[in-house]
């Protein structure tokens, strides 16, 4: 195998959905960030039809299907204040992951380096250097009394001077996750418009990861938006699967100014050369719809209403957690739970951190998997998170109410 693909270990979402699929016990998964409900009706006919529809299952135009494009620009230029060209600043790809994935292959060469914040979502890394990038690591600092308390995500804090120090001539590119996974981080405008003014200074490009933009519970800012300046350097990326809750249909996106869009493009027409085409189509009807459903505002109170409804068992037990800013995330500080000494640590986690230990613990147990947070550290600061788990809560109320009542067998 090429070496870019054997020093690859395995992924800690087929990790955790095996050991959940191997497990005796029938396992309530809050681990990897799918959906326990179908996507709206609105969205699913939409499908169903353009299944039916000769045009829609063929191959779409590189860029993606014009409707969709068209949709994208008429639900986003308001935000972005501007009217974005569904022609040269919109680009479809499969899946927000895909379009990460095409915009470092569009920038990032042999020995560039690229800036992401940790914890990170994992794929960042295997993408960039994938592309023959060098990862530069920023930490994320945690609340001080996080261990102990319940504390809000946007107490994370990002030092800039930290990040100002990162910056060498090879800088080509920066990461930005917000809301973030796995924080729940919103980052606020005062501290988006601090990175963006260092990467004006530098001429860094900007990959804005804001897949989670529609699950905000605090004012939410896109970069993008804060100078002429900012948006001449940024692309920001946005998720079908996230917004109409179908992860499995792939389709992302990308908008940017034309100087930028064009490269992603051009990597994903050499990547994948278009992306899933009815798919694109229904995902085009759901953003020409959305408003008349009121689909934005009912997805995040329902997702809010979720989130608190689930966390109330942390209340209930005493247990600290990261109170998000943002997504479906929640990250959870377990240092209370105690690991029996005498069992027998199977392979995919005997010579992991404790949050590898503690999640095949708890789907042992109690028959609940969560994502063991490590995964999204480097090695050498892994210890900050070998304590937590992180639960997604984008499920039915019922499934939170039955893993509620599991967790309550910690006590
Ligand atoms: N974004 C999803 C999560 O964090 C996972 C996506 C993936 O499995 N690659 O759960």
């Amino acid at each position: 195998p090429a070496a870019r693909v054997a020093s690859q270990r395995k992924d800690v979402w087929s990790i955790v959905n095996e050991a959940a699929a191997a497990s005796e016990k029938e396992v309530i998964n809050l681990g990897q960030g799918f959906f326990g409900y179908n996507p709206p009706d609105f969205v699913l006919n939409a499908a169903r039809e353009a299944l039916t529809r000769v045009e829609c299952n063929q191959y779409s135009p590189t860029q993606g299907r014009p409707r969709l494009r068209q949709a994208l620009s008429d639900s986003y230029s308001p935000f972005f204040g501007r009217k974005l060209d569904p022609a040269t600043e919109i680009t479809i790809t499969t899946g927000a992951n895909e379009g990460m994935l095409s915009a470092f292959m569009g920038f990032v060469e042999e020995g560039d380096e690229v800036i992401v914040m940790e914890p990170f979502f994992d794929q960042y890394i295997s993408n960039i250097e994938m592309c023959g990038g060098k990862v530069v690591y920023v930490p994320l600092h945690p609340p001080a009394k996080g261990d102990t308390e319940t504390c809000p995500a946007s107490d994370w804090t990002l030092e800039i001077s930290e990040l100002e120090a990162k910056i060498t001539p090879k800088t080509r590119m920066i990461v930005i996750n917000s809301p973030h996974n796995p924080i729940g981080k919103v980052f606020s405008e005062e501290e988006l418009r601090a990175i963006g003014e260092l990467c004006v200074k530098n001429n860094i490009i900007i990959l804005s990861d804001e897949v989670y933009d529609r699950l905000y519970y605090r004012p939410f800012t896109r970069i993008a938006t804060l100078s002429p300046e900012i948006e001449d350097l940024t692309l920001t990326v946005g998720s079908a699967g996230k917004n109409f809750y179908c992860t499995g249909w792939r389709v992302g996106w990308l908008i940017g100014k034309p100087h930028l869009i064009k490269y992603v493009s051009a990597a994903h027409t050499r990547i994948c050369f278009s992306s899933v085409s009815p798919l694109q189509e229904a995902i085009a009807i759901g953003l020409e719809q959305a408003d008349e459903h009121k689909f934005w505002e009912t997805s995040k109170e329902d997702m809010l209403r979720k989130m608190t409804r689930f966390n109330e068992v942390w209340k209930e037990l005493g247990i600290p957690y990261t109170e998000p800013d943002g997504g479906y995330f929640v990250l959870v500080n377990l240092q209370k739970v105690k690991l029996p000494e005498d069992i027998e640590w199977p392979e995919s986690v005997k010579d992991r951190a404790r949050d590898f230990k503690l999640c095949w613990f708890l789907i042992k147990e109690l028959g609940l998997a969560a994502i063991p947070p490590t995964e999204f550290y480097t090695k050498e600061n892994e210890k900050e998170a070998e304590n937590y788990l992180r639960f997604a809560v984008c499920k039915e109320d019922s499934v939170l109410d039955a893993a509620k009542e599991r967790l309550r067998g910690l006590k």
